[in-house]
C-alpha cells in the first residue's frame, strides 16, 4: 500500500502537508486559514471531513493559523508536544481534542507511525518527524537553525525528504530586514540557507532516496532559481540520478507524490 503526501503550502507565509496511507489521513500543521486549507485539499485526493488529525511541528502561526477554526468545523484531534499546546497562539480558541506526544517517542495514528525528534528553532519544543508506514519513510525537517546529529541521524534511510531551503545567505545579507532579524534567522534557532540544506541533503545520499522537496523559501531572502543553482552540485552528479529535486511554493500545491 503507498504511502501517498502532497505540500499544500510551504514558506514563512503558511505551512500544511496531507500525508496519507489507504486507511489514514494526516495534516501536518495547519498555517493557512481554515477556508484556504479547505480551498487547497479541494485538489488534493485528500477530504478534510476524512482526515484522522491534525499533527503541528510547533506554535509558530505560519505552521498553526487554521488550527482552531478547521479542528473544531471537522472535528479533529490535534497532536503536539505539550510545549507547542501551551503556546499556540490566543486566536487558537478552544481544541476539540489534543494528544500530547513527546520528541523522541513514536505514536500511531491509524497505520501511520510518526516519530517525532526535536529541532534547534526559537519555539518551546519544536519537532521534526519521520513518518513511517510499513517500509516506506518520509523524513520532514523545517524550521531549524542548525543541523545537529539528531537530525542527521533521523533522516537517513528516508524514501522522501521535506527539508527546509530557507534562505540564500548573501541575499538575507544585502537585504532589507533588520539587523536582529537577520540575526534571529541566522542563529541556531533561526532556519538553515540553500547551502546548509544543500550539505544535509548530500550527507543523506541513499540509493532509496527517491524524492526531495525543498521547502520553507523566504519570500523576501530566497528565490526557487537560487534554491535550484545551488542543487545544481547533486542534481548534475549522476550519483543523484535516482533522486527527484523539487521546490516547493507558497502559493499552490506541488506536485502529489505515492511513495511505494
Ligand atoms: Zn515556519
Ligand atoms: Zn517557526
Amino acid at each position: 500500500m503507498p504511502l501517498f503526501f502532497q505540500i499544500l503550502a510551504s514558506g514563512s507565509k503558511g505551512n500544511a502537508l496531507l500525508v496519507a496511507s489507504s486507511k489514514t489521513k494526516v495534516l501536518l500543521d495547519a498555517g493557512l486559514s481554515s477556508k484556504e486549507l479547505v480551498k487547497r485539499m479541494d485538489k488534493t485526493p485528500g477530504n478534510p471531513a476524512h482526515l484522522d488529525g491534525v499533527v503541528l511541528s510547533h506554535e509558530h502561526t505560519d505552521h498553526t493559523r487554521g488550527v482552531g477554526p478547521f479542528c473544531r468545523r471537522f472535528h479533529l484531534p490535534v497532536f503536539c508536544s505539550q510545549g507547542t499546546l501551551e503556546r499556540l497562539p490566543p486566536q487558537t480558541g478552544l481544541l476539540p481534542q489534543s494528544h500530547i506526544f513527546q520528541t523522541g517517542r513514536k505514536f500511531i495514528i491509524g497505520d501511520l507511525h510518526i516519530h517525532p525528534f526535536s529541532i534547534s528553532h526559537d519555539a518551546r519544543d519544536p519537532s521534526g518527524f519521520v513518518i513511517e508506514h510499513e517500509q516506506t519513510r518520509l523524513g520532514i525537517c523545517t524550521d531549524l537553525g542548525i543541523v545537529t546529529h539528531l537530525v542527521r541521524d533521523r533522516l537517513k534511510t528516508c524514501d522522501a525528504l521535506i527539508i527546509e531551503a530557507n534562505h540564500d545567505l548573501k541575499l538575507l545579507m544585502d537585504g532589507p530586514y533588520l539587523p536582529h532579524l537577520k540575526q534571529r534567522i541566522r542563529s541556531t534557532h533561526g532556519h538553515i540557507s540553500n547551502g546548509e540544506c544543500k550539505d544535509l541533503v548530500k550527507n543523506l545520499h541513499h540509493q532509496k532516496l527517491k524524492q526531495v522537496f525543498l521547502a520553507h523559501l523566504s519570500e523576501v531572502n530566497n528565490h526557487p532559481q537560487l534554491v535550484l543553482e545551488t542543487f545544481k552540485e547533486l542534481t548534475e552528479d549522476p550519483r543523484w540520478n535516482h533522486t527527484r529535486f523539487h521546490v516547493a511554493r507558497q502559493h499552490e500545491p506541488s506536485a502529489p507524490v505515492e511513495l511505494i
